[in-house]
């Protein structure tokens, strides 16, 4: 279990370290791979990052693979856990076994995940024998922890002793009582029940969430089927395994791959995809929007006068001034070192404007200190609007920077629009 956070940055180092590689997908593209998987295939992690995925794949392997993603991603039931053929960079093929699920998040976009184990080394070495004690290995490391029955009314009447482990009591605690009691919702009980009754009293693979006695949550992944006995339904039958690790693993993957490491805020990509998405929208209901680009003024010599250090401190310390300039519904992003965007929907060129000034000015007055150093700095900021019913994002972002620019040259510490 994971009892504390870990720095993203820690995080990223300790993917590095895995003996598999790692990656997410999101839209059929890599946006995150570890070292160990670029390695496999002899490319650079920036080589993977934002490529389609499809073309890594073996030719020939490429329909299995396809299908399933694009099934998996319905929901639908696929292999977690198969063997296919990737492609080196050097034309080779490399035998591969991946174990991928997907993630989806509150606003249903989905994302793919999993692991990549390179068979080259293990098939080449491997005996019959060996092999089967691997399958074998494989199951013991794979049987989900706990078993449980209840009778039809939902009481436990069987609980095996891993339970202490999952949820902190003792089998002897848990057995008469509801299993219901355990659900951190009556919804999550529901989901599991729901889908044994869907799938002809066979729920596999049903994630939910239990409290551990402590008051922590618990997510467990639960395999149950209805017992029968004589034509009657007479209880469910289940082994549940604790997967709590892993879900906190995906959050922190997803977080990884979408915000910046030293500001927490969108990176570029996502900056860049949910600016587009509110643009489409803003066209579809015929609203304005806005975006900002903010460029710090002579940072280099910040980073020369005061250390690297302190210049991540000023970087942060201008994404507050922005946060607390900003309404509810805009949002920044890092697209450079030290440049950020903000987009504004719903909103005209007055409104941009004056939100504009406000960073600029709160900047300019802004004292931040370091070190028993008082250090201030200034922004310069380019604004543009929509102005066409098809302005695309590409252009929206060009004319701000050209705006941008403008400011610059005009000396620096001011705004300018781009019409
Ligand atoms: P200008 O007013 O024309 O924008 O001048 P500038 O010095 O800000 O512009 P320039 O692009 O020459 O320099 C940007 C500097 O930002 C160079 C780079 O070392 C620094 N930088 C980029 N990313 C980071 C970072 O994450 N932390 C720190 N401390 N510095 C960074
Ligand atoms: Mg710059
Ligand atoms: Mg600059």
């Amino acid at each position: 279990m994971l009892k504390k956070e870990l720095s993203l940055e820690k995080f990223k180092v300790l993917l590095n370290h895995f003996n598999d590689g790692v990656f997410l997908i999101e839209d059929g593209a890599f946006v995150y791979v570890n070292s160990v998987l670029a390695d496999m295939l002899g490319y650079s992690i920036e080589q993977m990052i934002d490529q389609p995925f499809v073309p890594f794949v073996y030719k020939k392997d490429r329909d299995k693979v396809i299908e399933y993603y694009h099934a998996r991603l319905l929901g639908k039931d696929v292999p977690q856990e198969y063997e296919f053929r990737l492609q080196h960079e050097q034309g080779k093929l490399v035998d591969i076994r991946i174990n991928v699920g997907v993630f989806t998040d509150a606003d249903g976009r989905q994302t793919s995940m999993g692991t990549i184990k390179d068979l080259r080394e293990s098939k080449r070495n491997m005996s019959d024998l060996a092999r089967s004690r691997r399958d074998i290995e494989s199951i013991l490391n794979n049987m989900p922890d706990v078993f449980y029955r209840t009778d039809i009314n939902g009481v436990i009447t069987l609980m095996s002793p891993s339970a202490i482990d999952v949820l902190g009591y003792t089998a002897e605690e848990m057995l008469g009582k509801p299993l219901a009691d355990f659900y951190c919702t009556p919804s999550d009980r529901e989901m599991v029940l729901a889908a044994l009754q869907k799938n002809q009293g066979k729920a596999s693979q049903v994630e939910a969430c239990l409290k551990h006695k402590d008051g922590s949550l618990r997510w467990i992944l639960t395999n149950a089927y209805i017992k029968i006995h004589g034509g009657r339904a007479i209880g469910v039958e289940g082994i549940a395994r604790d997967i709590t690790e892993r879900k906190e693993m995906e959050k922190r993957l997803i977080k990884f791959a979408r915000y910046d490491d030293l500001t927490q805020i969108y990176n570029r990509r996502v900056f860049y995809t949910e600016a587009e998405k509110q643009i489409e929208i803003a066209h579809r209901y015929q609203r304005q929007a806005a975006v900002l680009m903010m460029d710090l003024d002579d940072f280099k010599k910040i980073n020369d006068n005061y250390g690297h250090h302190t210049g991540d401190e000023v970087l942060k310390d201008f994404v507050k001034i922005c946060k607390d300039s900003m309404r509810q519904t805009d949002f920044i992003g890092r697209t450079g070192g030290e440049e950020f965007a903000v987009f504004s929907p719903e909103t005209d060129l007055d409104d941009a404007l004056q939100l504009a000034e406000r960073i600029c000015e709160n900047t300019r007055v802004n004292r931040i200190h370091v070190d028993g150093e008082k250090i201030s700095y200034t922004v310069s900021v380019g604004v543009a609007i929509l102005l066409k019913t098809n302005d695309s994002i590409d252009t929206l972002l060009s004319n701000a920077d050209k705006a941008l620019y403008q400011a610059k040259a005009a000396g620096r510490n001011g705004v300018r629009a781009y019409y």
